[in-house]
């Protein structure tokens, strides 16, 4: 069992730890299990490049991934970097992966996992798909809403009417990182939550992964580029935080 607090090396500003897939859901049972009498929620960021480029020019964003509990390297580009710092992660951990691993954790110990966000129905089929995959799971509720403020309200009593003990939101980053960093204080039943960007339409199969030897290439982004051309936009991006993520780790050395 994990039983220390992992540690991090800081990428651009944004803190990234040293876990394996294994030590992160050894740390979430480690956490569910403390008692949590005025702590909030912990929350798990699921960081890539992509998130580290958006903090560059987002403050509220940085501030959010250095307040979370957990910043897993779920893209390789943080791989990457680690290494170049001379302190690597462990592995890659994909937040498309952690969701399945965690709902399977979640049905082996009576949690109840509510799941947030997607677009509309999206939320209700994954869970399904969710309860098939592991029989006894509770789900505490699903809502395919938005990030806006006006939902706010409702999205948090329907959480904690469910009595929800880990919360999934898929709003994509920042959106849903910001979500539950501002949140934290009204999800009273709720012990762990994690923004898992695009996983919930994986689950559903309306997005599909790369094979595994793309993913063992380092090239799921690529494989993501070419099956959702629209993100060539934000993936412009990428050049510029290898260089800078490259710069950083020549001026350390
Ligand atoms: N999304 C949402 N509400 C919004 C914006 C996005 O529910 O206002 C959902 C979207 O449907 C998708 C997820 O958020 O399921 C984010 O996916 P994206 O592919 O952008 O995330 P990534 O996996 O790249 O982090």
């Amino acid at each position: 069992m994990q039983q220390q607090d992992p540690t991090k090396i800081s990428i651009l500003g944004v803190p990234i730890h040293h876990v394996s897939m294994g030590d992160t859901l050894q740390l979430i049972s480690r956490w569910m299990r403390e008692p949590r009498t005025d702590a909030p929620l912990r929350q798990i960021c699921t960081a890539n490049p992509e998130f580290v480029m958006k903090a560059q020019q987002d403050q509220l964003f940085l501030d959010v991934l250095g307040r979370a509990d957990l910043c897993l390297a779920d893209g390789i580009g943080l791989v990457y970097a680690s290494r170049w710092q001379g302190s690597a992660v462990p592995e890659r951990v994909p937040g498309s992966e952690l969701v399945y691993h965690l709902a399977k954790l979640c049905a082996e110990n009576g949690w109840r996992l509510f799941l947030l966000g997607a677009a509309e129905g999206v939320a209700a089929e994954a869970a399904e798909k969710l309860q098939n995959l592991y029989p006894g799971l509770q789900i505490s509720g699903t809502w395919s809403g938005s990030p806006a403020l006006e939902e706010n309200e409702s999205i948090v009593s329907k959480i904690e009417a469910g009595n929800t003990d880990v919360l999934y939101v898929a709003f994509g980053a920042p959106n849903q990182d910001k979500w539950i960093d501002r949140n934290k204080g009204s999800l009273t039943s709720v012990g762990l939550a994690l923004g898992i960007g695009g996983s919930l339409d994986f689950i559903t199969g309306r997005s599909t992964r790369a094979p595994e030897w793309v993913q063992s290439l380092g090239l799921e982004w690529l494989h993501r580029l070419w099956k959702e051309p629209w993100r060539w936009r934000r993936m412009l991006v990428l050049p510029k935080f290898l260089y800078l993520a490259l710069l950083q780790a020549v001026k350390q050395r």
